[in-house]
């Protein structure tokens, strides 16, 4: 079976067939969280979709690097080049020091990640880490011409690029159209132009976070860490760079500029970007009322959830869509997606408890190949699923009898399933990791061996009653060849 990946690249707005530079090495640039408060829904798509490339290109037999930069200086609070930094800002509201504020929303990033079973990245650096590396992009810059001193700070020079090469070639933007649409804003006299951004900001004499360096004590803009460190780990040309489809511009825009002016050529060869996350058809906002942490999805303790949605319902009810398209949250949508992931860990379970038969009725071939072509689609996840679901209503149909399945299938059934379910789309079941859940199944057992013990008296009276108290406690039980299994009803 041929395997070959196609990712649609977000420059040449076209599927592309995956050739890395150095195979079988593929390096894969993330853009990060700015660590100033909990994660929330919209972090975790990103999260998501490039995990599941990660576990892919692996799955392939690539040995990736992927590295996924944490923000924690110089992204202002109005995404642009002036007003607080945003961890300065928490830092001063928390009473912290800001580097606190870093640790803790790390800390914190990093647990809702392990929940939703995403890898580690191989390297996660910090912008504060590099502010060195930065100053030196910085001074390629200025001396390449593309970028100008003024009052302290250094700014890029948008019009000077344009010239030699495209500002706007990623994300499809006029230049001419972008210079229309801007104003001249209070407090950025010091630019030539409205469009330039900054590469180093001047800090105020209360500015917290701050660095000395040729043109006085400051900090860096925020697009700059990214260009900066995608190619210190990466290399000067690299295979992959992702992010949120809110990021295309103007940060990845100002990265592909940055990398140009000091380099001559783009660092990227694929870029890519996931869709947005809105809820009930609304964009996610603070001031929407509608903002949804991690923490609350995983508690049900925010008003506009119904209940509690486990990490896993949310990893599935993510994946149940393309990554390109947008994904809208809503209780019905979160509660099929629970249904949904149910459903396919259930037939997982069951699969395992499959007998081969020297008699074979199924085509597994087929079913694999299936699976396979929907991911080497662009990661074509909600058609894998779908395929995924006609291999659960197979096994569902052996299980009962009506198809047979030889030693042969059974075995690449099972591959498939494990590859694809718990490899490449990172599910895992949460019933037997929970210990709460583990605890249950101890006091079943307790019970089933009392009702067991009652039946062996002919005492049917307490083993009708043992049932009966299981099912009022939404516990149903069904008898099996080799004793019973346990669900909970939904
Ligand atoms: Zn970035």
């Amino acid at each position: 079976m041929e395997n070959k990946l196609t990712i649609y690249n977000t420059l040449s707005r076209k599927k592309e067939v995956f050739e890395p530079l150095n195979p079988p090495f593929v390096g894969l640039y993330v853009c990060g969280p700015t660590v100033y408060g909990d994660a929330h829904l919209g972090h975790a798509r990103p999260a998501i979709t490039f995990d599941l490339l990660f576990r892919y290109l692996q799955h392939l037999g690539y040995k990736v690097r992927y590295v996924r930069n944490i923000t924690d200086v110089g992204h202002l609070v109005n995404d642009a080049d002036d007003g607080e930094d945003k961890i300065a800002r928490k830092a001063k509201l928390e009473q912290l020091e800001p580097m606190e504020i870093v640790q803790l929303y790390t800390n914190r990033y990093h647990k809702n990640m392990e929940q939703l079973n995403t890898i580690p990245p191989s390297i996660e650096p910090h912008a504060s880490g590099h502010i060195i590396e930065q100053q030196e992009l910085i001074k390629r810059i200025l001396q390449n011409g593309f970028a100008y001193e003024s009052e302290g700070n250094i700014y890029f020079d948008v019009e000077r690029y344009n010239q030699k090469y495209h500002y706007g070639k990623l994300s499809g933007r006029k230049i001419d159209e972008l210079f229309a649409n801007t104003r001249q804003l209070d407090g950025q006299q010091e630019k030539r132009n409205p469009l330039d951004f900054a590469l180093w900001k001047k800090a105020s004499p209360e500015h917290i976070m701050r660095w000395p360096s040729p043109w006085g004590d400051g900090f860096p803009g925020w697009h700059l860490e990214c260009s900066c460190m995608s190619q210190k780990y990466l290399g000067d040309v690299f295979d992959i760079h992702g992010g949120g489809l809110d990021l295309q511009f103007p940060h990845h825009e100002c990265e592909i500029a940055q990398s140009t002016a000091a380099y001559g050529h783009d660092a990227v060869r694929y870029w890519m970007h996931n869709n947005m996350v809105t809820i009930n058809g609304q964009k996610m906002g603070k001031s929407l009322g509608n903002f949804i942490t991690l923490d609350q999805l995983f508690s049900g303790q925010n008003d506009v959830l119904e209940q509690a949605y486990s990490p896993m319902t949310v990893r599935f009810f993510i994946l149940q869509a393309h990554y390109r398209s947008p994904l809208d949250f809503s209780n019905e949508a979160l509660k099929a997606a629970q249904k949904g992931y149910e459903r396919l860990m259930a037939a997982v379970k069951q699969l395992d408890k499959l007998h081969a038969t020297t008699e074979n009725t199924v085509d597994i071939d087929t079913l694999k190949n299936n699976c396979y072509e929907a991911l080497n689609d662009d990661l074509n996840t909600p058609i894998l699923i779908s395929h995924l679901f006609e291999g659960v209503r197979l096994i569902n149909s052996i299980s009962a009898g009506n198809e047979k399945i030889n030693a042969e299938n059974l075995e690449k059934l099972k591959t498939l399933f494990h590859d694809c379910v718990f490899d490449i789309l990172g599910l895992q079941g949460e019933e037997d990791s929970s210990a709460s859940n583990q605890a249950l199944g101890k006091v079943i057992d307790a019970m089933m061996n009392v009702r067991k013990a009652a039946r062996a008296n002919k005492d049917w009276a307490t083993s009708d009653r043992i049932r009966d108290e299981l099912k009022n406690a939404g516990i149903q039980i069904k008898d099996t060849k080799e004793g019973y299994e346990w669900s909970l009803e939904n």
